[in-house]
């Protein structure tokens, strides 16, 4: 090297170095979190009796658990949020695997859903009795707004906001079944009446209502009638966990 090479090395080794130190002391990008839970606003009473769990988990920010690759329409395999584990001692091991968990369930004989219609997220509530109220369906919680899907095939039956389900869809999958989808932060381009194939995008995970939540899917699967002046709560909710796996 000559003089005038071994000067342009160093310049450019220096201005590389700056560049690294730059970069790594740049704070790193953060995705969207709730504020603590003592400057949050609490405008009723909550709809659910999950909410609490929620904002816990919340706090510890549980990571996205994304299976697959990302478009897939619904998850293969789901884990159980970490601050929720205990809760889940006896469907989870010790990965935090939801050992019952089917991807693709079968109702009413032939209809087949999509057990966790959302592209990333852990179970941060099941369905079932807790402090006397029914959780009427299974909530998914992600950090960051993943797509939601249609379960199954099927007809858009209800698409508005209610103070308690925010953006809900409720979708009729015929046979007298029904899945509901609540709280999206935004809905994909389906209306009320539209017909929808399983994996469609049909919305964005939100914590829509008149209550802050946490970031979740609640997810519902009914069966039954609508009802004349109730519609879909007039409908039977369906533990998902304990449908047959669909073949
Ligand atoms: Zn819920």
């Amino acid at each position: 090297m000559t003089g005038k090479h071994v000067f342009v090395f160093f310049g450019v080794a220096t201005l590389a170095a700056v560049l690294v130190s730059q970069a790594l002391s740049r704070p790193m990008a953060e995705a969207r979190t709730l504020p603590p839970r003592s400057q949050r606003p609490v405008t009723a009473a909550p709809a659910e009796t999950d909410i609490e769990t929620l904002v816990r988990l919340s706090s510890v920010a549980p990571a996205v658990l994304a299976f697959g690759v990302e478009r897939q329409t619904h998850l293969n395999a789901l884990k159980a949020c970490p601050g929720l584990a205990p809760a889940h001692a006896e469907g989870v091991d010790r990965n935090l695997v939801v050992t019952r968990f089917k991807p693709q369930v079968l109702i009413a004989g032939s209809v087949r859903l999509s057990s966790a219609p959302v592209s990333g997220g852990c179970i941060s509530s099941e369905f079932g009795y807790r402090r006397g109220r029914l959780h009427k369906g299974v909530d998914y919680f992600s950090k960051v707004p993943v797509p939601v899907f249609a379960a199954g095939d099927g007809k858009v039956r209800k698409l508005e906001y209610r103070a308690d389900y925010g953006n809900m869809i409720v979708i009729d999958h015929g046979h007298g079944v029904y899945t509901r989808y609540a709280h999206l932060e935004s809905f994909g381009h389906v209306r009320k009446g539209d017909p929808v194939r399983a994996g469609d995008f049909i919305g964005r995970m939100g914590n829509t209502a008149d209550i802050v939540l946490p970031r979740h899917l609640h997810y519902e699967i009914l069966t039954g009638r609508w009802g004349l002046n109730t519609g879909s709560f007039a409908l039977t909710p369906v533990d998902v966990m304990t449908l047959p796996a669909a073949e």
